[in-house]
């Protein structure tokens, strides 16, 4: 491990645009479970049944059990080590962009200002009729939050089967094609647009990073270094590696 840690921080020292592509693996240590693992949230609500915008659309109600549940957790939830050490390194000027697929603000709560939120971000709520926008927690003893014109409000946060933010694809393309290093936390990259990202980055001929606590199908296609593990243990050894050999 030593070993590949030294090899992580010698691609991020030589790399003049550095980006980190992070899931809801990185989130887990902060208590947020993620998608694929057993236990939690997801085992009693199927993302497939209730994170989909056709869902949410035909029965907002319930769909709103699930999303009440979610923000109970999210809102307990508290930067790890590793949302920190990457606040640490962007600080150093090591890490430039985050693209993120995480929906829970830990990013910028762990001291990163460069955040691309590809799948939005669940601290404000809109209304999908009149367009009002709402802080979340001004409606949180509201079950479900309902506009001023009384319809349903959803989070803004990208279902499955509703567009992804046109800025925030377009930024993170141009991002990956120009990158010299990609950091990949926590991530099974099975989401589609994008799990593209890494792909992109590697035509550029990008060095990826990969830091999961399983294999997934990057580790053996595009990755140049696995970091095997949870992510706070590594980024906090990494942050290390980087200013030893800084
Ligand atoms: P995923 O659940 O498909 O994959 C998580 C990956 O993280 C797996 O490879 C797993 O091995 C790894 N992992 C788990 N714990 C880890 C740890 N402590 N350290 C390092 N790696 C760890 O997640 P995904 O690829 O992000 O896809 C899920 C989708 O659902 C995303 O689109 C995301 O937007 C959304 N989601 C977000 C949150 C959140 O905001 N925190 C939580 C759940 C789901």
């Amino acid at each position: 491990m030593e070993k590949l840690l030294e090899q992580a921080a010698d691609i991020i020292i030589n790399s003049k645009l550095t980006l980190a592509l992070t899931g809801a693996g990185i989130s887990v240590e902060s208590g947020i479970p993620d998608f694929r693992s057993a236990g939690g949230l997801w085992d009693r609500f199927d993302p497939a049944e209730y994170a989909t915008i056709t869902a949410f659309r035909a029965n907002p109600e319930k769909v709103w059990e699930m999303l009440r549940e979610m923000d109970d957790v999210v809102n307990q939830a508290r930067p790890n080590p590793a949302h920190i050490g990457m606040g640490e390194l962007e600080k150093m000027g090591r890490l430039h962009y985050i693209i993120t697929q995480n929906i829970d603000n830990l990013h910028q709560a762990g001291g990163s200002a460069n955040v691309i939120e590809y799948h939005g971000n669940a601290s404000t709520l809109s209304c999908l009729w009149c367009g009002k926008k709402y802080k979340t927690e001004e409606k949180r003893n509201e079950l479900p939050p309902r506009c001023e014109c009384q319809k349903i409000l959803k989070p803004d946060v990208v279902f499955f089967g509703e567009a992804i933010p046109g800025d925030a694809m377009n930024r993170s393309f141009e991002l990956a094609s120009s990158a010299n290093a990609l950091m990949v936390v926590g991530t099974s990259a099975v989401v589609s647009p994008v799990n593209t990202i890494p792909g992109i980055a590697k035509q550029n001929r990008a060095k990826i990073i990969e830091i999961n606590k399983e294999h997934t199908h990057l580790t053996d296609s595009v990755t140049d270094v696995f970091l095997q593990g949870s992510a706070g243990n590594i980024i906090s050894a990494l942050v290390e590696a980087v200013k030893k050999n800084n």
